[in-house]
């Protein structure tokens, strides 16, 4: 039986629920997404066929701000997986404390077999379908799997014309390219994220001073956490992609290892590496184990055999909450995606605010805001795993729900 995402993320809420013993009431309001939102899409294929394509925009929960969060295009995207996305969301915004709540979207296609055209085609259609719903003030798309600046620009310029021609709406898609309002830094934002959550994990577990690190996923997280971990004089060991991983234990060169993937479009045939499946990869002996590729890779299946010391979760739900069990038993210490991936969602809410002021930062000061807003997040979940003495995901979960709830409390009731 395949994971059902939704399933996981409910598990989660509710064991986060007992151990802060929260009011029913609000538990309920976390449970269910405000608004669910289906479009069967028809596009016209380059061969003069019509397929109709089954997409979703989930807006879970808006007391802290206006929904945010990505679209993604993946053949397994369904209902369940968009809802538990839509969840984590709004538990990351309220975690990193920005002022949005959580929101996601996605359109169930394997985007390698569509022709740039193809692709062009159906986000536009997509924005169009999603566009009476969203804005800067009410929910604002982002980048995710197979998304690029491209595919943002279309977005935003799809909006922009919904609004006859009007480019503050532009402020509702995130992840655009610099020439078109992107911001700096944000390429990289989830990575550069993930690193200063990094350097805390090193600091507070006391870490020697050269762990090695292992990178599931080679895409926009994946590729560009190895790269910000090799120019810091971190060790990636192993790394891979959908097809699978290759292993170094001296450490791989990176940026060599870039130059050989763009050139090849593959990560086989590296030199000096060994190769692995991604399921070999997962189990290799490591220090830092980094799921960045996709849900539900460390199940209950493999989770005894992940020798890795401490998983950074960049992934969203790359762990089971079987595996979380198995894990623990195991003395693994695992960081939560809600926390360890929020660097993303921080640069877009700062490409939102540049492009409300019209007035754009320099990558130094997107750095160096980012920078103590993750902080912030680490700190209050370890303050909340001391308080409430449990791992670090009901920590997370417990410190992000409590602000919800708060929110939802100050706005009083209207039900
Ligand atoms: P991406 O599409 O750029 O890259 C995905 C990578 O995963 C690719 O290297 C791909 O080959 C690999 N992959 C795909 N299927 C796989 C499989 N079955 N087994 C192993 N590897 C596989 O996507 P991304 O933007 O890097 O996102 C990766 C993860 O990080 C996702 O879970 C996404 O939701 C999460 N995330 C992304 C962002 C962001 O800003 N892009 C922010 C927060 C979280």
């Amino acid at each position: 039986m395949p994971v059902d995402l939704f399933e996981n993320t409910l598990q989660q809420l509710r064991s986060a629920f007992q151990i802060m013993k929260l009011d029913d009431n609000y538990a309920k309001i976390l449970e269910s997404p405000a608004r669910i939102l289906k479009f069967h899409l028809p596009i016209r294929m380059d061969n003069g066929k019509i397929n109709i394509f089954e997409a979703y925009r989930i807006q879970h929960n808006n007391a802290c701000g206006p929904y945010k969060g990505g679209v993604r295009l993946a053949p397994q995207v369904d209902e369940s997986e968009v809802r538990a996305l839509a969840t984590w969301m709004s538990l990351k915004c309220s975690i990193a404390q920005i002022p949005l709540g959580g929101a996601k979207g996605g359109i169930k296609v394997d985007a390698s077999k569509l022709s740039q055209g193809e692709k062009e085609k159906l986000l536009r259609s997509y924005t169009r379908a999603i566009a009476p719903f969203i804005g800067p003030d009410i929910d604002a798309p982002g980048p995710d799997m197979n998304t690029n600046p491209q595919t943002m620009a279309w977005m935003a310029d799809e909006l922009i014309k919904f609004h006859h021609g009007d480019h503050r709406w532009k402020a509702a898609i995130t992840g655009k390219p610099l020439e078109f309002g992107g911001s700096l830094g944000r390429l990289d934002a989830t990575s550069r994220g993930g690193m200063y959550i990094i350097e805390e994990v090193i600091r507070t577990f006391s870490l020697n001073k050269e762990p090695n690190f292992v990178i599931q996923g080679f895409g926009n997280v994946g590729m560009y956490l190895a790269k910000i971990l090799f120019e810091n004089d971190h060790k990636v060991i192993g790394i891979s992609d959908v097809h699978g991983g290759i292993y170094c234990k001296n450490g791989l060169d990176i940026n060599a290892l870039i130059r050989h993937y763009e050139k090849e479009k593959t990560l086989k045939n590296f030199k000096n590496t060994e190769s692995l499946s991604n399921e070999q990869l997962l189990e290799l002996p490591c220090d830092i184990l980094i799921p960045a590729a996709i849900e539900n890779v460390i199940t209950k299946k493999n989770a005894d055999k992940i020798k890795a010391k401490i998983i950074i979760e960049l992934a969203n739900g790359p762990t089971t909450p079987e595996a979380d069990k198995i894990l623990e038993t195991k003395k693994i210490i695992l960081i939560p995606d809600i926390l360890s991936n929020a660097g993303g969602v921080t640069v877009s809410y700062f490409e939102m605010v540049q492009n409300l002021s019209n007035f754009f930062w320099s990558e130094f000061e997107i750095k160096s805001k980012l920078k103590p807003i993750m902080k912030k997040a680490w700190n209050s979940t370890i303050l909340t795993a001391n308080k409430y003495k449990c791992n670090y995901r009901m920590a997370a979960f417990i410190s992000s729900i409590q602000r919800i709830v708060d929110a939802i409390k100050f706005k009083g009731e209207n039900y």
